[in-house]
């Protein structure tokens, strides 16, 4: 699908009709919804020389005509697939739009995310799934290990507009916590109590089994339901989730801010110690370079654990001065590297001599 289907069948084509921050008027009930299936695993000897399930995540287009309705007719139905999953494995499905050119599934050729979907695996019964996404259309079906007394509800919401899947992650973390408060809870308090949706949807390219008779076949009391343009009622408006991608710019702006701050501080941290340039200074700095002993004893004073590491010792878990995470390391014997580093490259990639991450976390060196 290209660009312009996107673009053109976005957000409200007659705004007069619609409302946004949250509920979102949809265009029409054949605006294009990306989607993809890959065919069933076969059993059979993994990579690993394990056997296993194999799965081919060769993304393959939706049959024609590729829109919501037929998507949400499609996951209505239940297939034949049940009993051991192991050896009746049902295809898969990803609501996305992978980058032109790319069919192998994974999160880097993602482009688009078009629908949200939350799977309920720990408690949450089928009447609370659909309570909490009542105001808006989306397809309710029960998942491959649902049965009487263990309720497994997958919720499939179409976007309004679709999200890049650079932001997905992000954006999902914030859908979590909004779904917890919305039942009135705090997200940690609904992971505590097993309502919180299934994390790993964060992933862009996760691949969704279609609905199937699954584990228990037709004594699991399988149920689906399509909310929405089927139900003679209202037509419910599509999820935006415009509100959920600015949370998390947000928090991602904060914590730049306060890497930046941290980093600020210990930087003149550092100049005061530098600032006092005797010469039992000078001497501390250099043991602190070269001398394993020395390098091994502010380790054990900031709070880190020594491991071995191949032939050499290294300090590991100490509080980085970039990113405040305990996920600074550095090797006792110097040969080459000489500075802590963070565990974190790409969020934090703090690297600085050790002299400057005592100084950071307020020792006085003597
Ligand atoms: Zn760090």
């Amino acid at each position: 699908m290209d660009g312009s289907n996107r673009v053109e069948n976005g957000r409200d084509k007659n705004p007069a009709k619609g409302w946004c921050s949250g509920l979102s008027w949809r265009c029409g009930m054949t605006r294009p919804i990306a989607s993809v299936w890959y065919k069933a695993p076969k059993w059979g000897e993994k990579r690993d020389g394990k056997e296993g399930l194999r799965f081919d995540r060769t993304a393959r287009p939706m049959p024609l005509p590729g829109d919501w309705s037929s998507l949400a007719r499609g996951l209505l139905r239940f297939g034949k697939w049940c009993g051991d999953k192991q050896h009746s494995p049902p295809p898969l499905w990803s609501p996305i739009e992978m980058v032109p050119g790319e069919t192998w599934c994974k999160a880097v050729n993602v482009a688009w995310v078009h629908c949200l979907v939350m799977d309920y695996d720990d408690g949450t019964t089928i009447k609370d799934a659909h309570g909490r996404w009542e105001p808006w259309e989306h397809v309710l079906h029960t998942s491959w290990s649902h049965g009487p007394g263990t309720p497994k509800v997958r919720v499939v919401l179409p976007l309004i507009e679709p999200v890049a899947a650079e932001e997905w992650r992000d954006v999902y973390t914030q859908v979590l916590r909004w779904d917890a408060e919305r039942s009135g809870m705090s997200e940690a308090d609904a992971a505590e109590a097993g309502l919180r949706a299934d994390r790993a949807c964060k992933d862009p390219s996760r691949m969704f089994y279609v609905p199937a008779l699954g584990k228990h076949g037709h004594d699991a009391g399988h149920v689906s339901r399509w909310h929405g343009a089927q139900d003679g009622e209202d037509a419910r408006p599509w999820l935006c989730l415009h509100d959920m991608r600015m949370a998390a710019k947000a928090l991602e702006a904060a914590q730049a801010a306060a890497m930046e701050r941290r980093r600020a501080e210990s930087r003149a941290r550092a100049r005061d110690v530098v600032g006092s340039r005797d010469d039992a200074g000078a001497e501390v700095r250099r043991r602190l370079m070269e001398d394993g002993s020395a390098r091994l004893r502010l380790g054990e004073q900031l709070g880190g654990r020594v491991i071995q590491r191949q032939a050499e010792q290294v300090v590991k878990g100490v509080q980085c001065p970039g990113c405040g995470r305990p996920s600074l390391w550095w090797i006792v014997e110097p040969v080459a590297l000489r500075r802590a580093v963070c565990d974190h490259q790409n969020s934090c990639g703090y690297r600085g001599l050790l002299w400057e991450v005592a100084a950071a976390a307020g020792l006085v060196l003597s």
